[in-house]
Parts: structure tokens; sequence; C-alpha cells
């Protein structure tokens, strides 16, 4: 059975990314899948388009290749984040426009189909984080496989809910590595490796998840990367400062 690496909301950060990369290789894996948001907020949308299209088996699409695609999904960010899908827009020409919009917004894959690649939420509706236990239990109703996995928060976060009962209790929350979670098949889970290039959990480092279906496990990953060599490049980009400056603290 296969070993799977995780990875979500790169967001144009090339050394986090070919850091990442280099890591789930080095540690063997059959598949690399990916969540969405592989542009946005960073300076190598191009590069990182082109490496996660080379190197990922699955890939999906986040709400950031949305507003690149339909400005008037950018309409609804942030200045720093909306300031950055025009560049990102401009940057990505014809051909990696037409890439971004053939990846799927969800995607089932493994035996049977039975992991499920979204972005955001299997929920159908308005984009939504999953950030609490609360959130989760909503998103449990979106889907009814044993597991799915999902990004955009950039917080690597576990959820579990009791396979027999379609109303039973949630738990779970934000984990960390390098300790495994294990996947027990009583339960159906809602798994969320992070981000490769800003994380949002006060630890800088790129993260990514390894889920080993022999083994029943999800593993939250950190690798430390050049932040440096990013936050030179957004700078030179013309980006907005704030989006180099929250690199260096993960936030
Ligand atoms: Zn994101």
């Amino acid at each position: 059975m296969a070993r799977y690496g995780i990875l979500s909301d790169v967001h144009g950060n090339l050394p986090a990314l070919e850091a990442t990369l280099d890591h789930l290789e080095a540690q063997q894996v059959d598949r690399i899948l990916c969540l969405g948001d592989v542009v946005g907020y960073g300076p190598h949308p191009a590069e990182c388009v082109d490496l996660v299209h080379e190197r990922c088996d699955v890939v999906v699409q986040g709400n950031h290749e949305e507003a690149v695609l339909d400005p008037r999904v950018a309409r609804g960010f942030n200045g720093a984040a909306r300031a950055a899908a025009t560049w990102t827009r401009f940057v990505l020409d014809d051909v990696r426009h037409r890439l971004i919009a053939a990846w799927p917004l969800m995607a089932e894959t493994g035996p049977a189909g039975r992991i499920l690649c979204v972005h955001d939420s299997p929920s159908p509706g308005p984009s939504a984080y999953i950030h609490d236990a609360g959130l989760a239990t909503i998103a449990f109703r979106g889907f009814d496989g044993p597991l799915c996995l999902h990004g955009h928060t950039h917080v690597p976060a576990v959820y579990r809910i009791p396979a027999a009962q379609a109303r039973g209790r949630v738990d779970g929350g934000t984990v960390q590595g390098p300790t495994p979670v294990r996947l027990d098949a009583g339960w159906r889970w809602l798994c969320n490796p992070g981000s490769v290039g800003q994380p949002r959990d006060n630890d800088p480092r790129a993260s990514c998840a390894i889920l080993d279906c022999s083994a029943g496990t999800f593993t939250i990953e950190r690798l430390e990367y050049d932040v440096e060599r990013a936050q030179h490049a957004a700078r030179d980009a013309g980006l907005p400062d704030i989006l180099g400056k929250r690199l260096a603290v993960g936030a």
C-alpha cells in the first residue's frame, strides 16, 4: 500500500517547495498529492506551477488559483493578497493559466478512490476554513469516505469522527510532527498538512505530511528552507512588504 507525500498552500514560494519535494522524494513516497494554492502571495508562481505540474500526481485548485482565473474572486481578498493575485495573473502566461484552469476542485485517489483531496472543505458552498472541531463537524457532512485531505488554514491539523455514526462527536485539532497520528479504522478523518510556503502556526519551517496507508499513519514533517531567498525575491518582485516579512515568523 502506498505512501503519499501531501503538500498544500505553496503560495509561490520556490525555495520552500524545492526543500519539500526533495524531502518527500528522499523519503521515497510513491505519489505526491497537492491540495491547491500553488500560487498567490509569493514571488515564484510560474516556477511553482511548473514544478507541481511535473512532480505531483494529483493537484486540486485552491482559492488563489480561482482568484488568478477570475478577478471577481480576488476582490474578496485583503489588500496584500489581492495585490499579489493581480500581479500573479499578469506574470503567468497563457499556458500556465490553462494548466491551472485544468486542475479540478476535488479529486479522489488511492484504493477505490478512498482518499478525497480538496483545498478548503469537502462541504459544498462558499470557501470555508476548518479551524476547530465545530467547523470540522460541518465538513464531515460533505463526504462519505474514510479520509479527506485538505489545506487552506495553513495550520497542520487532524480531526476524526466515529465512522459508524452519522452525527457522532468530532474531536481533534492542530498537530505537530514528528509523532505520527494513527488513523484508526473505526473513524473517519480530516487531515491538513499545513502550508509549504506560508505557515501560520508561528513555526516558519515549511510544513508537509506523509500519509502511510500500510502503517495507517499521517505524519507532519517540518523543513528548514532558505527564507531569505524567498524574501529577497518577494522584494524584487515589488510585492507588499508584509508578504516577505511574515515568512520569517510563520504567521
Ligand atoms: Zn492558502
